[in-house]
């Protein structure tokens, strides 16, 4: 473990999302994400509802402030009235169910004796019914890394949320294809202490995942987000992170995040927040060339602004990367008013506001030399969100590190998304009946196991086993080695794996489209001596471009190589057989095998001899 990591307290936990196969979790549509055009939309308005405890939950309140028209895109033949809440939930999918069963028992979770399936408050339009069902499956159990046992807080099944189209200030534009399919969330206990441990262990469960039937593969499957926190600081929950090589830098960057703001703590001890004033400036800046002020005072927005007082300096402070305390107010205003962002003292002159624009504001608004000021262009009712929102987290600055989800961006960096939910934001879901899971529970080989089998029984490398076993294709890849006994597994491995990859990579082609039955008809064609193992990536880039046809590889090797080799022969009229056979094999690499070439040469030096 790194002494700073430690010495600052680094505390992470990981939730990971992983994508289920098959059916969706309450209907049975299929779990397919569509990009082509949507045969229907609908247009809806959520509304947050009390829960169990009779408080509407913060993060559900705050989304309702927004007041947006939600707008989802459907298909007739892959989403069904469950998706759009028509009608209510059907019975829960067993298989999804059986899997999220299986991932306890190779964590060793301890599995609930009767599941409930709840409802959990989401306002954000994700889900049409403004909430999504989740079960607790498990509870308890770990999983061990180079830096020591990761316990495993909880389990739960529940329903992916829809994939979101465009945002507007206005509208939210949504798919329901995803809405709806099984997603196993797993959460880890705060027990990692260093950025490379946690992406050890995202790495682990995936693996362990992977190892299950159920799981759906490929990119956007499975889905990470991070809980970080340090000495003094809070738990902050980053969603998104990008990939797992992307893991350690957000986590190194939420604890830079919370070092500057427990300095800013520091700095601010014993000052107090001024009384909030906002004050119309839309007048002082009547002459002003900035376009994002011209276009908000062309459509009758106003120019609003407010004191922060000793806050100069501050505004502009580092607390990642190119990121601000200004970047922090600015992401605040934009999710709780939806305005564009605000401008701060700190970064003028910019944005076509100039030194002297500045100093007038500063005079309007009685700031002194030690004071910032803040600055938004916008509807005046969005505007007054936005300052209230810029202030009321300059506010929090006094606690050190607010309680907050953050979205992580392409850069690593986090931007705020809303606050932290409360318990208040689950009740039971009454239109499910609770569920008694079965006990004997069945475990497919581990991942692991499956590469050290290979390695032994097909006489793999390690690098190509593991390359196999986590392609997917491990069990298509056994199937056709046990068939086609005469052609090495390691060579049908890497026509599974590295030869698809190259295709990929050097010639522009997409080997996804090919199916199983594709390599059955292939290794078929290669068994029999059909097709020359030298020319599998051209049959292949065939077989993907929808030209191949076992015929052109037949005529290539009767007519074309006949005459190939005929003159072959009869220009080395004295040569010996075997040196005939070796320039022939040295001139048509590739393009026959050599128990085609050698019969042909056969054929011909007998008419030769005639
Ligand atoms: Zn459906």
């Amino acid at each position: 473990m790194n002494i700073m990591h430690k010495k600052l307290g680094l505390k992470c936990g990981i939730e990971i999302h992983q994508q289920l196969e098959g059916k969706k979790l309450f209907c049975s549509c299929p779990t397919i994400l569509r990009d082509d055009e949507p045969d229907f939309t609908i247009n809806r308005k959520l509304r947050a509802s009390a829960g169990e405890s009779g408080k509407i939950d913060v993060a559900a309140a705050q989304e309702q402030l927004r007041n947006k028209m939600f707008v989802y895109q459907g298909y007739h033949n892959s989403t069904c009235l469950v998706e759009t809440d028509s009608e209510p939930p059907h019975e829960i999918n067993q298989d999804a169910l059986y899997t999220s069963l299986q991932f306890c028992q190779i964590l060793k979770s301890h599995i609930s004796p009767v599941i409930q399936v709840m409802r959990k408050i989401v306002v954000d339009g994700s889900n049409t019914s403004g909430f999504q069902r989740t079960a607790l499956i498990g509870r308890g159990g770990s999983i061990g890394t180079s830096e020591g046992k990761v316990g495993i807080a909880n389990i739960s099944l529940e329903e992916d949320s829809c994939k979101i189209v465009s945002e507007s200030a206005h509208e939210k534009i949504y798919r329901l294809d995803r809405l709806g399919i099984p997603l196993i969330e797993i959460g880890t206990e705060p027990d990692i202490t260093s950025p490379e441990q946690c992406v050890e262990t995202a790495k682990k469960l995936g693996m362990l995942l992977r190892s299950l039937p159920g799981v759906k593969r490929g990119l956007g499957t499975i889905r990470q987000d991070v809980n970080v926190s340090i000495k003094g600081g809070t738990r902050i929950e980053i969603k998104g992170a990008q990939d797992l090589r992307q893991i350690p830098l957000l986590v190194e960057l939420e604890m830079k995040r919370q070092l500057e703001l427990l300095n800013l703590k520091e700095i601010l001890k014993g000052r107090k927040l001024n009384k909030l004033q906002i004050v119309d400036l839309t007048n002082m800046f009547s002459q002003c060339p900035s376009a994002i002020v011209k276009n908000c005072v062309k459509n009758k927005g106003k120019i609003l602004g407010m004191k922060l007082e000793g806050f100069a300096g501050l505004v502009g402070k580092e607390l990642q990367p190119n990121y601000r305390l200004g970047t922090e107010f600015s992401a605040r205003a934009k999710i709780k008013a939806g305005v564009g962002g605000v401008f701060h003292s700190d970064e003028m002159p910019n944005y076509g506001i100039s030194i002297k624009d500045a100093e007038d504001v500063k005079k309007e608004l009685k700031c002194t030399k030690s004071d910032a000021f803040i600055l938004v262009a916008a509807e005046e009712f969005r505007g007054r969100i936005a300052l209230e929102a810029v202030y009321e987290r300059a506010g929090e600055l006094w606690l050190g590190v607010p309680k907050e989800v953050r979205k992580a961006q392409p850069d690593a960096t986090s931007r705020y998304m809303r606050p932290m939910p409360g318990a208040s934001r689950m009740y039971p879901e009454t239109d499910v009946p609770l569920i008694r899971p079965i006990k004997n529970i069945t475990l497919p080989e581990l991942l692991d196991a499956k590469i050290g089998r290979f390695v032994k029984q097909y006489k793999l490398g390690q690098d190509l086993s593991t390359l196999i076993v986590k392609s997917g294709r491990a069990e298509l890849f056994e199937e056709l080695s046990e068939k086609y006994k005469e052609i090495k597994p390691a060579f049908i491995a890497d026509i599974l794996t590295g030869i698809l990859v190259e295709i990929r990579r050097k010639y522009d082609c997409n080997p996804d489209v090919l199916t199983e039955d594709d390599f059955r008809e292939i290794l078929g064609y290669l068994a029999e001596d059909k097709i020359h193992k030298d020319i599998m990536l051209d049959v292949l880039i065939d077989k993907i471009n929808g030209t191949f046809s076992i015929e052109k590889y037949a005529s290539l090797s009767t007519e074309k190589l006949h005459a190939v080799i005929k003159r072959i022969v009869e220009g080395n009229s004295n040569a010996p057989i075997g040196a005939l056979m070796g320039i022939c094999m040295k001139e048509l690499a590739g393009k026959a095998s050599g128990k085609f070439i050698s019969s042909e040469l056969q054929k011909i030096m007998m008419k030769g001899h005639k």
